[in-house]
């Protein structure tokens, strides 16, 4: 399991090695504040790596659908959109450690790019925007949608900042908070004392944390929606076996059938009757920790 000090240590210089940790870190902000990014790849665009996380604050997403809307068609290919706490991390270490060719990187929860209003798109040469015709058309379609162009402010040509109204300006705090819910929730007794806010205690344990996201494996229980995929078929499996399912409930779904069979399990082998597969669970079903 690699963690985030792992892939700093690399210097890999790209942050797809952290997608897994990422989308966690977004579904847990959103669970903190409802709808608070929402993703944007129902709208006509393409994504140039596995880095990009297609999000962004639904007010950008609307004005980014008229803007595309308007040049009837076209595709807009990004280069970046929403960077998590994760992300941000890494640029920031790799800048820390003169790396990676990294001339700034601003701390973690303070990128324009953890705000959900800042898009990133391709440049053929960025000493001359103006010669990119593609790219001509979209500034404007984007600027005629209040995403203001920051090759006039600074020379990062490729970046556009959605400067609408009926936007949020403390997302970059939420997923920090995000974080933190996350890593609280797995270490129980090494909660992060830093208030909510980036601190030496979060950078820490976001160090420790591992790329490809939490193992929801000890966490499995009925929600709504419920819990699909191979860790669950593995857990009904082993049922199937002590004889509390039959081969039929089989479903990868964490269902109501799923919850009262390993209540059942729990109860006949004198563990606590919550319905949550965890550790202890887990070890009772005879399947690795
Ligand atoms: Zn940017």
């Amino acid at each position: 399991m690699e963690t985030v000090e792992d892939i700093i240590n690399k210097q890999a210089c790209g942050t797809a090695a952290v997608r897994g940790l990422s989308l966690q870190i977004i579904a847990e902000m959103n669970l903190l504040v409802p709808n608070v990014l929402v993703n944007i790849e129902s709208l006509n665009i393409k994504a140039t790596s596995s880095a990009v996380n297609p999000y962004l604050q639904p007010a950008a997403k609307e004005a980014l659908r008229r803007a595309i809307t308007a040049r009837g068609g076209a595709t807009l290919e990004i280069n970046s959109a929403y960077r998590t706490i994760a992300q941000q991390f890494l640029l920031r270490s790799w800048f820390e450690m003169g790396s990676c060719g990294i001339t700034a990187a601003a701390l973690p929860g303070r990128s324009n790019h953890e705000d959900g209003l800042a898009l990133d798109i391709p440049v053929a040469d960025p000493d001359h925007p103006d010669r990119d015709p593609e790219f001509v058309a979209w500034r404007t379609a984007l600027e005629n949608e209040d995403w203001e162009w920051f090759g006039w402010v600074s020379s990062d040509v490729f970046h556009f900042t959605y400067k609408g109204t009926s936007v949020r300006d403390d997302i970059g705090d939420v997923g920090v908070h995000a974080f933190q819910r996350l890593w609280d929730r797995e270490h129980p007794d090494d909660r992060i004392a830093d208030g909510g806010f980036w601190g030496p205690q979060t950078a820490a344990r976001l160090r420790m944390s591992p790329a490809e996201g939490f193992s929801t494996k000890k966490l499995l229980k009925l929600i709504d929606p419920n819990m699909t995929g191979e860790d669950i078929s593995k857990v009904q499996q082993a049922l199937v076996n002590a004889g509390f399912l039959t081969a039929s409930q089989v479903t990868n779904v964490y269902d109501s059938v799923t919850q009262v069979a390993v209540k059942n399990f729990q109860e006949a082998n004198g563990l606590g009757k919550d319905g949550i597969v965890g550790t202890q669970t887990r070890k009772f079903l005879g399947l690795p920790a």
